[in-house]
């Protein structure tokens, strides 16, 4: 497959990468990885990155303003589902092709690259650029290093496979990085932000059965003046509660006039849930989006209802050994 996909590249003068709405580390920076790798390999082709940013990830590159693109290749990173791409536009594209971590949600119609076992987007370019003739440099490397880094929560969990450290490996060694200032880019955060998680930890409900969530209107938000995304990319970092096997962060959003929800779960796969409150992502770290903060309570009570079914199934294969 990733042949494949290098003679599509091969073949358009034109190419358009796109990602995900709700831009994150690794949707970010696999596209712009992809980009430079193809400009470095065919200087006379026209790549552009395309779709929204966010400052907080600056420090990773620019994106490209839209343009109205003719006989383009589109290549979609990190996003399972049409509706999730943030690129409107992505059905006048000549050809499509798909590179993605999550678990399959519909075909897009051109090649598909779907490793739903890879740590992140950006593990499976690593691969592809080894593979292929798509040339590399310490840059490139570099923002892999952040995507794989970000979307594995720095090797927690268990998407961090015997390739993924291999990958690293390999990386590494040809592209020594300084490794202090990676974590810097992508962990250093205002104090506002820390007060804000602290007000987490003092305030969320436990359930019976271990969910953890709070609810964030937009009045505590604006109090911390914290920015709406800035409580859910924190989700992480209630990874490891003893009291909590499912945690959730509901967050209103007035600029985007919609609740954004995270999850992680340490317990029941909880992506199937999401979806059904127009989200999704992976068994154990899934987003939703609510139309208003009165939904929470029924999605909050569902994935209470998932998690005391996964506390019985547990039990009883343990009675049974
Ligand atoms: P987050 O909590 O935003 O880090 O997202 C965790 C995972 O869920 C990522 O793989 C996202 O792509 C996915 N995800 C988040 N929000 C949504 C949504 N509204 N619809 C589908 N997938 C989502």
């Amino acid at each position: 497959m990733f042949k494949k996909i290098y003679k599509e590249i091969k073949k358009y003068n034109t190419i358009v990468i796109a990602r995900h709405i709700g831009v994150d580390p690794d949707a970010l920076a696999s596209q712009l990885a992809l980009k430079e790798s193809i400009k470095l390999t065919f200087p006379n082709k026209n790549v552009y990155a395309v779709g929204n940013g966010s400052s907080k990830f600056s420090y990773m590159g620019k994106l490209d303003k839209l343009e109205d693109f003719d006989n383009f290749l589109l290549i979609v990173l990190d996003t399972p589902d049409k509706k999730r791409i943030d690129y409107k536009d992505y059905s006048k594209a000549s050809m499509t092709i798909k590179i993605d971590h999550h678990p399959f949600i519909e075909d897009f119609g051109g090649l598909e690259y779907i490793d739903d076992s890879a740590s992140s987007t950006s593990e499976i370019l690593m691969e592809l650029l080894l593979k292929t003739k798509l040339k590399c440099n310490g840059e490139i490397a570099k923002l892999l290093y952040y995507g794989l880094v970000s979307d594995s929560n720095r090797f927690l969990f268990d998407s961090s496979t015997s390739k993924t450290f291999n990958l690293v490996s390999t990386y590494l060694s040809k592209y020594p990085l300084k490794l202090s200032d990676i974590y810097t880019n992508l962990y250093l955060r205002p104090l506002k932000e820390v007060r804000l998680e602290g007000y987490i930890s003092l305030n969320m409900k436990v359930t019976e059965n271990g969910v953890a969530y709070i609810i964030l209107t937009n009045d505590i938000i604006t109090k911390f003046k914290a920015d709406s995304a800035s409580a859910g990319n924190m989700i992480n970092n209630f990874n490891f509660i003893d009291e909590v096997l499912v945690w959730i962060i509901v967050t209103e959003d007035v600029k985007n006039n919609n609740v954004r929800v995270n999850i992680r779960s340490r317990g029941p796969e909880i992506n199937k849930i999401a979806e059904k409150y127009n989200g999704g992502g992976h068994p154990q770290a899934s987003g939703a989006r609510l139309s208003s903060i009165d939904e929470a309570e029924a999605l909050i009570s569902d994935i209470d209802y998932a998690t005391e079914n996964y506390i019985k199934k547990e039990m009883s294969k343990h009675e049974n050994n």
